[in-house]
């Protein structure tokens, strides 16, 4: 995700990013709105006047995105939760929260922020069009982000997870029946349902005619099935993983690179170690760094003859670490909030293995196939 977009600025400390996938969804949104949302309501524009207001409209919604995902990230940071940053992409905006909320009150206010900020920008924008009414290009604009916003608040307070109504739903279950685990799988069960229903009217829309509406409806359901059945499917994950440790499933082989191999002398002699994909910067006998294989597309191929791994690597001292008897779930989230895919493995000062992404797949496969 990272590579694929831009940051256009930070908002509280958090970077605000635009995917790709949204340059695209914005010039959607603005044609649909020139060319033939606003001519159909308001006649006798001219085609300029029309182009105007549908990229001020566009501009304006995704603010309003923007700012339902700055009232999640606000809460959040309130409750000393990490938002790694806010992205705008094709479904909309998402804020990457890195943490569980601590408590079904938190969850409930963070997810509630959003569709609430949604209603008040509806609630403004409704006002400001009334206001204006004497100016039709001005009511124009507000009229639109009235509709769209409470449009955004009632589709994003549907129960089922993980949209935000989602979220309220198992805050409240959770608040409950005191226990999360339950909570999340009865909120996912729930979101898979209403994503069925979804899927469903979105048929019945398309045999009634309404093609268009009815697949983009069935879309959004499927989406929402998925979302819910991979939540399903990391509880299962979490369950697998309880009460193993980073020990059962770290690889205690590793290779070790000097300092001063250069990309070049790098792609030469160590590619033909298939499958490795990281290496320990080693200098003097000591471990000074984590390098990988991603870190070199950095690198221009030009200089790849002279710049070194140890310019490139990822200090060691700048790594989060584990130890063998940490639990294994706990080193998941660990890695899941500082978006790394592997941590190395400390004992007694000194590096023992490392544990990657991979590492607990393999184990869970095995520990799939001796259940
Ligand atoms: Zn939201």
């Amino acid at each position: 995700m990272k590579r694929s977009q831009i940051q256009i600025g930070k908002i509280k400390g958090i970077p605000v990013g635009l995917d790709y996938s949204w340059f695209l969804v914005f010039i959607l949104v603005t044609w649909i709105l020139a060319a033939s949302y606003f001519p159909a309501q308001y006649k006798g524009w001219s085609a300029m006047a029309y182009w105007i207001t549908g990229s001020i409209t566009s501009v304006l919604f995704f603010g309003s995105v923007l700012l339902h995902e700055l009232a999640h990230s606000v809460f959040a940071v309130k409750y000393d939760i990490k938002v790694r940053r806010i992205t705008l992409f094709v479904f909309g905006g998402i804020a990457e929260i890195t943490e569980e909320p601590k408590k079904p009150s938190q969850e409930f206010w963070i997810a509630l922020a959003g569709p609430l900020m949604s209603f008040l920008i509806a609630f403004i924008s409704y006002f400001i069009s009334k206001e204006f009414s004497q100016y039709p290009k001005i009511s124009a604009v507000f009229e639109y982000l009235f509709e769209i916003n409470f449009i955004l608040a009632i589709f994003n307070l549907v129960p089922g997870f993980p949209l935000d109504g989602g979220r309220v739903f198992r805050a409240v279950v959770w608040a409950f029946t005191k226990n999360f685990q339950k909570a999340t799988s009865i909120a996912a069960v729930v979101g898979r349902f209403f994503g069925f229903l979804f899927i469903l009217y979105g048929f019945m829309l398309m045999m009634k005619g309404s093609v268009v509406d009815g697949i983009w409806i069935a879309f959004i359901g499927w989406f929402l099935e998925s979302a819910a059945l991979a939540q399903v499917q990391r509880q299962v994950v979490s369950k697998l993983l309880a009460g193993h440790k980073v020990a059962d499933a770290m690889s205690r082989s590793y290779a070790l690179l000097p300092s001063d191999t250069t990309i070049q002398d790098f792609i030469q002699n160590n590619m033909l170690f298939k499958n490795r994909r990281f290496f320990i910067v080693e200098e003097n006998g000591e471990n000074i760094g984590f390098f990988t294989i991603h870190s070199m597309n950095e690198v221009p191929k030009e200089k790849w003859d002279t710049v070194t791994v140890k310019e490139i690597m990822t200090p060691i001292s700048e790594m989060k670490k584990t130890t063998p008897d940490f639990p294994l779930l706990e080193a998941l989230k660990e890695m899941d909030k500082d978006g790394v895919n592997q941590l190395p493995v400390y004992e007694d000062g000194k590096i023992i293995g490392i544990l990657s992404r991979e590492n607990i797949i393999t184990y869970l496969h095995t520990m799939h196939l001796n259940s």
